[in-house]
């Protein structure tokens, strides 16, 4: 292990990363002995020389990403430990060829104490983002240690970090293969078919974390004239037409996604009369639709991407809800979501409240739901907490 660097943390900073809370900020620091560089490896001790952690040194308002609380090698043998012990959860989730299921999250960064590292699995073929230089420099690690952990099942590694790295670090990433090469011509998620397009499409290709969140929406399908706001490649859509729906509409401003969409229910069903997409702008395609669904899914991207916006953020939600609390019909029930990591469930909440007392509907609470056991959230990083959703019955 290289350790370049000695870091002091300044009276009282020890606290949080006592409680494991996995970032250290600039300002906690007191002094550093060594000239780390950005990705480095250091290790981290309170003002009496006590060892606290080891991380990846960033050049940022945090500064440490921290990988361990123990005193512990950080080699071959720690990176092929932690992948093992996520690869173990997700086995013992039932998403690994389990339940017709072979989509999945297989490394949630923080929630799988591995901050900066995703890496999403599909049918074979393991995603990886990096989102810090000190994973960026530990990539062969990483692909030898899948490698060994996932064993034959594994076809190929895909690095997907060019969006992701730093720009200023200067990396030089490329997207493309760093092991194998694949082209599957679906992957399975409880049984249903998804084309995924890791080269291209949004993230490392599909929405994952909203599996749950679309089985949910299977169960209330039956019979319901289904309006999927949002739908990407046409998750919720799928899920809805398999589970009974009389019919299915969905909508994205993409018309990418709109192909995808199409693509999907043509490889799910032979008859695809109950559905039909359109490529159109969300607010553009709400202007009247009053009482033509009684199911309605809005699942927008990140308003927020930060704090600073936060104010417009859930002005956003606000009126984005109000319109489909307006207009679906009697009976109704809502699916509504936010991804931003920056609004609260609370303040989401508050966002949808308003919407529906403007709207002037009898609302009910159904479920609050959150992102799924394949994104774990450690209990010490709330942070990591990002999807909020209500199912909400509207009278
Ligand atoms: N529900 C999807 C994921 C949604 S991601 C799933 O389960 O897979 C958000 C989607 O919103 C993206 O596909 C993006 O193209 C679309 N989008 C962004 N802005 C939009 C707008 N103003 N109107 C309609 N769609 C929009």
């Amino acid at each position: 292990m290289n350790i370049s660097a000695k870091i002091i943390l300044k009276s009282g900073k020890d606290q949080s990363v006592r409680r494991y809370h996995p970032w250290i900020f600039s300002g906690a620091i007191k002094k550093m002995h060594g000239e780390p560089q950005e990705g480095d490896l250091v290790e981290v001790y309170d003002n009496k020389d006590e060892l606290l952690a080891i991380g990846h040194y960033a050049i940022g308002s945090i500064a440490i990403r921290v990988l361990t609380f123990d005193q512990e090698e950080v080699d071959f043998e720690f990176w092929k430990k932690r992948i093992q012990n996520a690869f173990n959860l997700r086995k013992m989730l039932g998403l690994h060829y389990q339940n017709d299921n072979n989509t999945y999250r297989l490394v949630h960064a923080e929630g799988d104490l591995l901050p900066g590292l995703i890496i999403d699995y599909y049918d074979g073929t393991a995603v990886v983002q990096l989102h810090s230089v000190g994973m960026f420099k530990e990539l062969n690690n990483i692909v030898e240690a899948l490698k060994e952990v996932i064993g034959d099942d594994l076809k190929a590694i895909y690095n997907k970090s060019e969006a992701t790295l730093p720009f200023k670090a200067e990396t030089g990433v490329e997207n493309g293969y760093v092991y194998g090469e694949s082209n599957i011509e679906w992957a399975l998620e409880y049984g249903n078919k998804f084309k995924v397009n890791w080269e291209d499409g949004q993230k490392t290709g599909f929405f994952i974390d909203q599996r749950e969140n679309r089985k949910l929406l299977g169960q209330y399908s039956k019979g319901r004239k289904v309006l999927n706001m949002f739908g990407y490649t046409g998750g919720f859509s799928v899920y809805a037409m398999k589970e009974g729906a009389e019919l299915v509409h969905s909508e994205d401003s993409s018309k990418l996604a709109i192909q995808l969409t199409n693509e999907n229910i043509d490889l799910n069903f032979e008859d695809t009369s109950r559905h039909d997409a359109f490529a159109v702008e969300a607010f553009e395609y709400m202007k009247d639709i009053k009482d033509k669904y009684d199911m309605i899914v809005l699942d927008p991207p990140a308003f927020a991407k930060h704090q600073k916006v936060l104010h417009n953020a859930l002005q956003g939600y606000k009126r984005l809800n109000q319109r489909a609390l307006e207009q679906i019909a009697p009976g109704g029930i809502l699916f509504t979501f936010s991804c931003s990591q920056a609004v609260s469930k609370e303040n989401f909440r508050k966002s949808v409240f308003v919407a529906a007392a403007n709207a002037n509907r009898k609302v009910r609470i159904l479920h609050q739901l959150t992102q799924p056991a394949d994104h774990p959230v450690s209990i010490y990083h709330p942070e990591g907490e990002y999807l909020k959703g209500l199912v909400l019955y509207v009278e």
